[in-house]
Parts: structure tokens; sequence; C-alpha cells
């Protein structure tokens, strides 16, 4: 049997921005993730930052 069809998949990453360091971070998407809603706590500052970005990358 020959597997000529090569489906590509993708996989979603979200970017979450801290809104006073403008620091950006990269992490796998999870379910419930949401534009512009308020995410996870930037290290340096310890406020809550948003999520600026979700895209999904092929997997090589
Ligand atoms: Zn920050």
């Amino acid at each position: 049997m020959i597997f000529s069809k090569k489906e590509k998949q993708l996989v979603a990453y979200t970017i979450e921005k801290c809104p006073l360091c403008k620091k950006e971070s990269k992490r796998e998407f999870k379910q419930g993730d949401c534009l512009f809603v308020e995410s996870s706590k930037c290290v340096s500052c310890n406020i809550t930052m948003n999520i600026a970005k979700i895209f999904g990358e092929p997997i090589e």
C-alpha cells in the first residue's frame, strides 16, 4: 500500500504580550485561549499579560 497523500499538520501557538514591558512569550495554544483576553502573568512585572496573537505552524 502506498501513501501518496501527505497532510500537513498544524500546531497552534499563542503569543502573550505584557502591556508594560512589551515582552512577548510564545507557548502552545490551549483550549479557551482567545484574542486579547488576559492570560498568564509576566514574570518581571507581575501583571497579567494579554494574548496578542494565535497562529498555526506546520509540523515538518
Ligand atoms: Zn512585563
